[in-house]
Formats: structure tokens, C-alpha cells, sequence
């Protein structure tokens, strides 16, 4: 079975085939344009996406070396994500399944990064049932309890800003570029994380927020470059070092508490935040520390991709789970 995957959520138009399990191509094009306002611009990126989709969905069939007329259905994003962003995967898959005659499959954007782990690649393990899905993006920060392909429940969510947010946002007290989150990493490598100390937020049960945080940090930085004026530059690889460390704290101490409470121990990451080297170990860490078993797909799976669109788009053509023509994206959509 063939599957063409797209996905237009926010800032990248990408477009995957799949031939049962299996990757045959994977294209991304991410939009550099908002490296400029230090944050991503809706119209901008709709826009981008318009240019973006036809050439990115062209090289995904290229690259698979199949025909487009070998596709059996067009998976894409329904949402959750930016409007104007969506609208332009949506009608593209629409038009395109239309044209071919097959089916078309909707796919919410949150249960591909889980589902992600369920791309057949070597050297990289599925999760078994049930398991706790820790999804940590620049949009999105949720820790899901996943029964089933299909049968999942969030049980934690952020209430206010999404982790990557907190690292984007502190890089951007310090002067960084956007996006934060790599350079943090890196730096943190190269510091000491207890050079500085934050308070982690008090949220009850499984949700996070991370709004005060990034307060904390603004407040610290500001009183300190107060006193001296070269603080950031003499301190930078600590500062990123602590920050760091905060907030893998607070993830980590919701992992140990949603695996108390679920008596699950087996914990799949995904989002762009998982790339983070730190937030790796600290899982790795754990599996010794507190007997939980990880799984971290591969890299290319965890940023936002169109090929974790066309594995759930496969799991759902193999239980017959087809859209409409009259499907419309949703910008809010919920797992
Ligand atoms: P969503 O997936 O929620 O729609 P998104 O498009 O922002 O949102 P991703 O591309 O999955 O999500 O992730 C981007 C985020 O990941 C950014 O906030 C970026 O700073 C962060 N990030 C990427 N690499 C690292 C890293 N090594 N350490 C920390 N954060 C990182
Ligand atoms: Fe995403």
C-alpha cells in the first residue's frame, strides 16, 4: 500500500510516500522567513506553504520512485495548527485525491508525533501497548496515554506556554537567535547547570506551564545585568546550562509521576524539544533510576514531518477510516 503523507501545520510544507511501513521519501521544506520576527507569522507562512506544496509534494513521489497513479490515499493534516497554514495542505490532498480517484485520510497532527514510533525503521524499537507518550514541541507540551493506535487520552498538558516556547523565549532574553532551543543545547553542554537556580513551577497533577518561567528568567537577567553589564556574554554557557537543567527537572518530575500514577513504564518521546541532548540522557537516566524503558525515534520523525502523517494515513486506510471531500481543517483540533 502506498500512501502520500502532507503536512502544513505551521512552518514547514512536507510531504511523504510510505510504502506499507516503510519511508521511501521524506521531504521538507522548512520557510527561513521567520528567522527575521523571531517567531512565526501566519500570513507568511500560508503563503510560503502555497509556493512550497506543489514542487515538495512532486519530489516526495519523485524521490519514492513510484508514479502517482500507484498511490492508494492521501493522508494529511487536519490539524491542530495554523489556519491558514492547514487550508493549504487540506485543499492540496482534497483537489489531489480527487484527481486520482482514491481516497483521502485526515490525520491529527499530536497522534503523528506518537504514531511516529510506528515508522518500521532499523535499529529503532517500537513501543508496546500501553504506553505513555511524552510529546514536547515549540507548540504543543502533552503527556498522553496511548492504549491503542487510536485509543489515546491525554492525561497532562501545558497550561500556558509549550516547552520549546520556554527555551525560544529565554534564548531570546539572552540574545539569541530564533529558534533557541539548539544553541541552549549546545551551550548547556559546555556550562555548569547548577551555576544558577530557578523555581520550577507548582502545577497540581500532570499538567505543566512554563509562562512563569520564562518571567523568572526575564527578572534574573534583568537584576543581574543591573549589577554588570557584561553578565550574559561572561555567563551565557551556565545561564544556558541552567535553564536547561529547570526545565528537564520539570519534565522529568512529570514522567515520574504519570508513570506512578499509571503504572506505565515504557515512555515514547517525540516534537522538535526531543532533540534536546540533555532531555535524551536524562530519559536514558531514568532507565536505570527509575526502571522505565525509553523510546526516542529518529530525529528526521521527531521535528515536524509529513511522514509520521502517512503512517497514521496507513494505519487508518487499514481499518478502512476514510474522510469525506467535505473534511475542513481544524485549527484546534484534540487527540
Ligand atoms: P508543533 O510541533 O507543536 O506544531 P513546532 O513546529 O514549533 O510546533 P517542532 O518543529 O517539533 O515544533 O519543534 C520546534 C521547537 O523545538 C522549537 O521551539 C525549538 O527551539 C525546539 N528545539 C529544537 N531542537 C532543540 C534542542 N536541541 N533543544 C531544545 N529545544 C529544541
Ligand atoms: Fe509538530
Amino acid at each position: 500500500i502506498y500512501i502520500l503523507g502532507i503536512e502544513s501545520s505551521c512552518d514547514d510544507t512536507a510531504a511523504s510516500v510510505i510504502y506499507n511501513g516503510r519511508i521511501l521519501s521524506n521531504v521538507v521544506a522548512s520557510q527561513k522567513i521567520h528567522e527575521a520576527y523571531g517567531g512565526v507569522v501566519p500570513e507568511l507562512a500560508s503563503r510560503a506553504h502555497q509556493q512550497n506544496i506543489v514542487p515538495v509534494v512532486h519530489q516526495a513521489i519523485e524521490k519514492a520512485g513510484i508514479k502517482k497513479e500507484q498511490l492508494n490515499a492521501i493522508a494529511f493534516t487536519k490539524g491542530p495548527g495554523l489556519m491558514g497554514s492547514l487550508l493549504v495542505g487540506t485543499s492540496f490532498a482534497k483537489s489531489l485525491a480527487y484527481g486520482l480517484n482514491i481516497p483521502l485520510i485526515d490525520v491529527n497532527h499530536m497522534q503523528g508525533h506518537i504514531l511516529a514510533h510506528f515508522i518500521d525503521e532499523d535499529g529503532f524499537e517500537k513501543p508496546p501497548f500501553p504506553f505513555l507518550a511524552m510529546t514536547i514541541s515549540g507548540g504543543h507540551t502533552q503527556i498522553v496515554k496511548v492504549e491503542n493506535y487510536f485509543d489515546m487520552t491525554v492525561i497532562g498538558e501545558t497550561i500556558d506556554d509549550a516547552v520549546g516556547e520556554a527555551f525560544d523565549k529565554s534564548g531570546k532574553i539572552l540574545g539569541l537567535g530564533y529558534p533557541a532551543g539548539p544553541e541552549i543545547d549546545r551551550r548547556a553542554a559546555l556550562g555548569n547547570p547548577k551555576a544558577f537556580q530557578f523555581t520550577k513551577p507548582k502545577v497540581d497533577g500532570l499538567n505543566f506551564s512554563f509562562s512563569g518561567f520564562k518571567t523568572a528568567v526575564l527578572y534574573f537577567i534583568q537584576r543581574e545585568v543591573k549589577a554588570n553589564p557584561n553578565f550574559i556574554e561572561e555567563n551565557l554557557n551556565d545561564i544556558c546550562a541552567s535553564i536547561q537543567y529547570t526545565i528537564i527537572g520539570i519534565l522529568i518530575d512529570k514522567l515520574k509521576l504519570a508513570t506512578k500514577q499509571t503504572g506505565i513504564k515504557h515512555i515514547a518521546i517525540g516534537g522538535g524539544v526531543s532533540a534536546n541532548s540533555g532531555i535524551r540522557n536524562a530519559l536514558k537516566d531514568g532507565e536505570q533510576k527509575f526502571g522505565w524503558t525509553t523510546y526516542i525515534p529518529k530525529f528526521e520523525f521527531t521535528t515536524d514531518n509529513a511522514a509520521m502523517i502517512a503512517i497514521v494515513g496507513y494505519l487508518k486506510y487499514l481499518e478502512g477510516d476514510f474522510a469525506e471531500q467535505d473534511v475542513v481543517a481544524s485549527a484546534r483540533l484534540k487527540i
